[in-house]
């Protein structure tokens, strides 16, 4: 059954699935291979990136649009971002701007 679903899933949920256990993730490496965190899902209206997907399994990292990893918010301010584009670096603050807000359920 578990394989079934892992076939069913294209490779960005897929990996937020293999991320939940360590007896599911080889079997979607197995079936989807490494997937890069600014993949965005096939079938994914809104067009997500894997990253976005992904935000929630890494508390108190931001992702960093220069080198496309989760790194502290004090290791990205300290990379020079010259090769992002400007929309990569608006999203970026944006971001950080709502992770900043405080919760609305407190
Ligand atoms: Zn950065």
């Amino acid at each position: 059954m578990v394989l079934a679903i892992f076939d069913f899933l294209d490779p960005t949920p897929s990996t937020c699935l293999g991320m939940t256990c360590k007896a599911f993730y080889p079997i979607h490496r197995e079936r989807h291979g490494a997937v890069h965190l600014t993949t965005k899902g096939l079938y994914d209206p809104i067009k997500k990136c894997l990253w976005q997907l992904l935000r929630s399994f890494f508390p108190g990292l931001v992702f960093c649009f220069e080198i496309k990893k989760f790194v502290t918010l004090e290791r990205c301010e300290e990379i020079p971002h010259v090769s992002s584009f400007g929309l990569e670096r608006l999203q970026e603050s944006i971001f950080r701007m709502v992770e900043d807000l405080p919760s609305r359920s407190s």
